[in-house]
């Protein structure tokens, strides 16, 4: 017969073990992107044979892990990024969280990991976040930064679909980031991503081989890889954001392009809200503050090639050029270093151009609940 569908994650069969010596957090001008934790992780195991064990809120601590599994040999490994904001009236939001709940089953599915119910994730990830609802900072600017990881963990040195997996949940109390712009290399010697690749999936095998890249820009003087694709130079991504470039158009209109998801793009949220806010005030639905109604903008998702950047450089038709993603959520560029010569891109009095600034504005306040949108899920 049929065998019997296993069990998914459920919520409620949540098991608690509380942190019986909880450390205060530390002052947040002291907090370092991604190095202090809160008192409390979610873990749930997987395996073939039961399905998704009970969940298992306990002390952040090591994980059980046997040098032979699989994920420490052939990097069976994905992770999602997200962040609960602490509104001025004292309530905790998440920002679209069903849409990192969709990309990591995407990301699961993607590298022969278990996929799972993942309303039922976000549950459990609200109930931590409101055991440690005091590591939310109150700071302007701050957050606490989600990491939902999933890892292949059977004991078996062979490349082959887990038997045995865990899912943990692990938060970061992190600062903000200014929006200072910031320099980019455009990278010809290596790639983060290729058709059929993975680009597109949160893996952590697309940021291992990142390391050394960035390690070479910085010691060129850059901040970024500015990631591009074939003979031609597609521009892709930015270090760990997607991007957007804002063209002035012969007719003195506005272009504002990001390339397009065509698998070697990870399906960024920030970049789906950017892309969403700027339609439904072009289309006149919601007008984004800071932008004059009369402006005639338009949003194109497609290739764009450094040649075309250098030109509309050269011609002064080069407007902005930004990254957006969770972490800076929007980051000016003012440098593209690209075969021994610097493309200069105008970013404003204020570090800022106008689009980047206002899009960046409406999004936070968005996230920090200065004004309500149904993007905002209360925790
Ligand atoms: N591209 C890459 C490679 C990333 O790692 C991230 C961060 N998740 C992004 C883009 C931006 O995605 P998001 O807006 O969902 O944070």
């Amino acid at each position: 017969g049929q065998p019997a569908e296993l069990p998914d994650i459920q919520h409620g069969r949540l098991i608690i073990d509380k942190n019986e010596q909880p450390t205060p957090p530390p002052p947040s001008e002291t907090l370092v992107f991604g190095r202090t934790f809160t008192d409390h992780m979610l873990t749930i195991e997987w395996s073939a044979t039961n399905g998704w064990e009970a969940p298992h809120i306990k002390p952040y601590g090591p994980l059980n892990l046997a040098p032979s599994s699989s994920v420490l040999h052939y990097a069976q490994t994905l992770f999602e990024g997200m962040k609960a904001y602490r509104t001025d009236d004292d309530r905790i939001q998440l920002f679209r969280p069903d849409m990192n709940m969709k990309r990591m089953n995407n990301s699961a599915r993607r590298i022969a990991l278990p996929t799972f119910n993942g309303d039922s994730l976000l549950e459990l990830i609200k109930k931590l976040i409101r055991m440690d609802r005091h590591w939310v900072p109150k700071e302007p600017g701050h957050s606490l930064y989600i990491r939902p990881t999933l890892i292949a963990s059977q004991q078996a040195i062979q490349v082959s679909p887990p038997t045995e997996a865990i899912l943990f949940v692990i938060c970061s109390p992190v600062g903000p980031y200014f929006p200072k712009p910031v320099s980019l290399y455009a990278t010809t010697e290596y790639i983060r991503a290729a058709p059929g690749g993975t680009g597109a999936f949160k893996l952590g095998v697309n940021y291992a081989p990142a390391v050394m890249p960035q390690k070479m820009v910085a010691e060129k003087g850059y901040s970024q890889n500015l990631w591009l694709h074939g003979p031609e130079h597609y521009l892709t991504e930015v270090g760990t954001m997607n991007m957007f470039v804002v063209l002035k158009k012969d007719d003195g209109d506005l272009e504002i392009v990001t390339p397009p998801l065509d698998g070697m793009i990870l399906p960024g949220i920030t970049r789906d809200s950017v892309l969403q806010l700027l339609r439904d005030h072009i289309s006149g639905t919601r007008p984004i503050r800071g932008l004059d109604k009369g402006e005639k903008l338009a949003v194109s998702e497609r290739g764009i090639t450094m040649k075309e950047v250098k030109d509309a450089s050269q011609t002064g038709k080069l407007v902005e050029l930004f990254g957006a993603g969770t972490a800076a959520i929007i980051s000016p560029v003012h440098k593209i270093g690209y075969l021994n010569e610097d493309i200069e891109i105008p970013t404003g009095p204020d570090g800022m151009g106008r689009i980047a600034r206002a899009v960046r504005k409406e999004l936070s306040d968005i996230q920090w609940g200065k004004i309500s949108h149904p993007w905002s899920v209360p925790v």
